[in-house]
């Protein structure tokens, strides 16, 4: 147990779900600096217990880990049971667009059913603070960018379906109980790694995403990377996102978690868009990664990617006036934190 010396109580603890993963591992770091205690439920579909040793390396503390599915509401019931938790990050969920399209069960199954009865479980032990890991995908393809959080929220595949329909039973919780002080988090393209080059994004088989998929290029564990589509209406032809760094990503949950601790709470203000404002276009990766790598980045335009809009990247203002967060790494630390990481570990956690 740990003293609060705001106000000298004695302070609960964060179930983070989901936290052996990418953006779990980095967030455990920074709500350590920040000092706050969690625990980490995770069943370890998409991770390893690796990434949590390394993560105990790095902050020179053992971490509490249960090992448990969201969908498992004895075990859940049992880990409220016997801790005292006043607030949860829910990281787990299944997160592949493509593979969605093929499990559409599986998803709707893992994510919805999976934070039902997390909620349930909460509800039923009165934990009623929840930040949410939603996603830019909501917004499907954008009338316009940079996008705010009031845009027309659509979204494309099943994937991004099961943040949609999450958002809005978080939003019909709150009408049912406004007790729960719920923060969504809608995450734009995360990248990088922790500086310490310990951990990072280790995806399963060959990389559905840009920046893993250039760093096995680079460290030569592919040949070439094939760039959908050369002919869009950006500034290059090749399409634009709004890449954050993941260690800027976990600072966001921090500020959040304050933020949903704090009497400044709103619910009127409790989405946000986690972003940088900026937007770069694939071929502007490629050269940033080629430099910092200083290793070649053979590439061949290819046709479109199904289901691939041209350009989205956020408005994160809303972030930095309620929340106080910023994004602060450039493109440059995102490259070389995210070179360190896959150099350092050519095969991700596998020895
Ligand atoms: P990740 O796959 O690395 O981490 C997710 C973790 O959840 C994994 O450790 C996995 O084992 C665990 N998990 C999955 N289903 C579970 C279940 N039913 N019970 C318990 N544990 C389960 O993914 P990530 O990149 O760290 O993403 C974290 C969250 O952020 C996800 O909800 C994802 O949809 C969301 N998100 C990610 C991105 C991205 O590009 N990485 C973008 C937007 C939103
Ligand atoms: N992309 C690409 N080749 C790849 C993977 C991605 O050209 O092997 C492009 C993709 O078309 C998009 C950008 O890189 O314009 C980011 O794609 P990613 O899958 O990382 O994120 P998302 O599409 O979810 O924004």
């Amino acid at each position: 147990m740990v003293l609060d010396d705001k106000n000298g109580c004695s302070m609960s603890k964060i179930l983070v779900t989901g936290g052996a993963g990418y953006i779990g591992t980095h967030t455990l770091i920074s709500l350590h600096e920040a000092g706050y205690e969690f625990i980490v439920y995770d069943n370890l579909c998409n991770s390893s217990q690796e990434a949590l040793k390394r993560v105990e390396k790095i902050i020179g503390e053992d971490i509490e880990f249960i090992k448990g599915d969201t969908r498992d509401k004895k075990t859940l019931q049992k880990l409220f049971q016997n801790h005292d938790i006043g607030s949860v990050i829910h990281f787990a969920g299944l997160k592949a667009v493509g593979e969605s399209v093929q499990k559409p069960l599986e998803y709707y199954d893992n994510n919805i059913n999976g934070t039902l009865v997390l909620l349930e479980v909460m509800k039923e032990y009165n934990c009623k603070k929840i930040l949410f890991s939603s996603s830019a995908t909501v917004y499907g393809d954008p009338h316009a960018t940079p996008i705010t959080e009031d845009f027309p929220l659509n979204t494309t595949n099943p994937y991004g379906r099961t943040k949609l329909f999450i958002e809005e039973i978080l939003r019909d919780l709150y009408v049912s109980d406004d007790e729960f002080e719920i923060v969504i988090l809608r995450y734009f393209n995360p990248v990088g790694a922790h500086e310490s080059g310990m951990i990072g994004e280790d995806p399963n088989g060959i990389p559905n995403n840009l920046m893993p998929f250039i760093s096995q290029v680079a460290v030569g564990k592919r040949e070439y990377l094939s760039i959908f589509g050369g002919d869009y209406d950006t500034h290059d032809g090749t399409g634009v996102r709004d890449y954050i760094h993941v260690v800027d990503l976990a600072l966001a949950h921090v500020k959040a978690l304050d933020y949903i601790n704090s009497r400044a709470f709103n619910i009127q203000h409790s989405t946000f868009n986690i972003g940088t404002g900026e937007g770069y276009s694939v071929l502007d990766i490629v050269k940033a990664y080629k430099k910092a790598s200083q290793k070649e980045i053979p590439y061949k335009i290819v046709k479109r990617r199904a289901g691939d809009i041209a350009k989205c990247f956020a408005n994160p203002n809303l972030a930095k006036e309620i929340l106080g967060w910023k994004a602060t790494k450039t493109i440059e630390q995102m490259c070389l934190d995210s070179w360190r990481w896959q150099s350092d570990n050519p095969n991700g956690y596998k020895k």
